[in-house]
């Protein structure tokens, strides 16, 4: 099973999909997590990565496309992927369509997320990664809505979407995201 967790950054993507994947025994990846990860292990693609990351811009979509790529050739993936942060861009979505289609798969759930702004700032500024102070994280969220958000319309023509409250205790959400994919 392929699910793609959508929303903005801060509603609480990577923690959801973590308890998804304990829950459905499916492996997640978080394309920032990799990123950070290959930040601090000063890899050529960190390297690629650091300024981008570091002020809240997207990296470039053939980097990013390719560490999926990479990823879901993993037999840990064999059984299906949560996808947590990607894709990001119509470019992105189109290289995963290809991508899936070559592996003779295709996305069956797009969940997104909903938390409102003013919520997202407060939560992320709590959380306190580097690239949590406020200027990077308004930079974050005008990228999902420009970039990002629009993605919506084209899953949802293809009615995998379901919008989920993400306000609540964590347990609360991962019960209504279990619900939308008809656990
Ligand atoms: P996240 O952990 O999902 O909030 O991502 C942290 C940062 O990693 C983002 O602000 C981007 O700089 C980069 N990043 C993560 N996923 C992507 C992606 N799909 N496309 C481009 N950049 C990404």
């Amino acid at each position: 099973m392929i699910i793609v967790l959508f929303g903005a950054p801060g509603v609480g993507k990577g923690t959801q999909a973590e308890i998804l994947a304990s829950k459905l025994g499916i492996s997640h990846l978080s394309t920032g997590a990799a990123f950070r990860t290959a930040i601090s292990e000063e890899t050529p693609v960190g390297l690629l990565a650091k300024d981008y990351v570091s002020k809240g811009a997207l990296v470039p979509d053939e980097i990013t496309a390719k560490i999926v790529e990479e990823a879901l050739g993993r037999p840990e993936f064999a059984g299906g992927c949560i996808l947590d942060g990607f894709p990001r861009t119509q470019v992105q979505a189109e290289a995963l369509d290809a991508l899936l289609s070559r592996l003779g798969r295709s996305i069956d759930h797009v969940v997104t997320i909903d938390v409102a702004d003013d919520l997202i700032i407060n939560r992320l500024l709590q959380r306190g990664r580097s690239d949590d102070t406020e200027d990077v994280i308004r930079h974050r969220l005008g990228v999902y809505m420009n970039e990002t958000q629009p993605l919506l319309r084209l899953y949802g023509d293809r009615g995998l979407v379901t919008s989920v409250d993400g306000v609540g205790a964590v347990e609360e959400v991962n019960q209504r995201i279990l619900a939308a994919l008809g656990k």
